[in-house]
């Protein structure tokens, strides 16, 4: 029996990665995102700030797919500067999507998943939730949010059968990072620099954060709720010293 799973933010990047795994271990998978990819995926197109159009396409992925056994809830944008360089009305809208974009989906998702064997959400969440990196003060708080749900959601749903568990990926060469370093005056001096800052001397690859996330969305981590797996290259775990 195949299992089902939607991945949201499944147009790119991390979410793209999962969904390409996900297919290829046999799940049949339905991508929600504002950009959505096509075949081989069912592709659903969502603004996860909108709760009706969020229901609908919960709804339509689960009518096309035959139910929903595993949700990766992945759609995130960022977001840089300290607390004073973003207006209140910033943080609402990366709040929107970041926190209150993977409850919705989440709430949207909870009947089919209580009808299945091996239900599963993993949340992407990021080392920004208790790193304390600088000029991240607004992303890095939605990211302790995702945290937060993610164990108090696995509480509330365990005696129901459903695991839920987080990934915490330090920076990965997604095409978000790409935008972002191509905005610096001088791109590969910025990504020499950046690489230079991880344990490993690379960024995280989106597949190995894929490879987390289906891990956690499997039946072999059946035994696994209101975990956070890092896979930050060591960014956390290590505290190497300065040589
Ligand atoms: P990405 O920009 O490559 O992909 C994000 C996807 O989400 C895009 O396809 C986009 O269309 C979709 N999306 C954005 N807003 C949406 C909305 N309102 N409704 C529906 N879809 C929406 O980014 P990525 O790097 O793959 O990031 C994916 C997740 O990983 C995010 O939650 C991000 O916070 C997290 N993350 C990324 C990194 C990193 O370094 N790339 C590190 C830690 C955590």
């Amino acid at each position: 029996m195949s299992l089902k799973a939607i991945v949201t933010g499944g147009g790119s990047g991390i979410g793209l990665a999962a969904a390409t795994l996900l297919a290829e271990r046999g799940m049949k998978v339905a991508c929600l995102d504002i950009n959505p990819p096509g075949e081989p995926f069912i592709g659903v197109k969502v603004d996860v700030t909108d709760d009706a159009q969020v229901r609908a396409a919960v709804a339509e992925a689960a009518e096309r797919l035959g139910g929903i056994d595993v949700l990766v809830n992945n759609a995130g944008i960022g977001a840089l500067g300290t607390i004073e360089d973003n207006p209140d009305s910033e943080w609402q809208r990366v709040f929107d999507v970041n926190v209150l974009g993977m409850v919705r989906v989440a709430r949207a998702a909870l009947p089919y998943l209580r009808q299945s064997e091996h239900a599963s959400i993993v949340n992407t969440c990021s080392i920004a939730a208790t790193a304390g990196l600088p000029q991240r003060a607004l992303y890095s708080a939605t990211k302790g949010a995702v945290l937060s749900l993610t164990l108090a959601m696995a509480a509330d749903h365990v005696r129901e059968g459903i695991r839920v568990n987080c990934v915490n990926p330090g920076t990965a060469d997604t095409p978000w990072v790409a935008r972002l370093l191509d905005q610096a005056d001088d791109p590969e001096g910025e990504r020499a620099a950046l690489n230079a800052r991880q344990p490993m001397g690379r960024l995280v690859r989106a597949e190995e954060v894929a490879a987390a996330i289906a891990y956690l969305a499997s039946p072999d981590a059946g035994a696994t709720t209101g975990t956070a797996l890092a896979v930050d290259g060591g960014m956390q775990g290590l505290r190497l010293r300065a040589s």
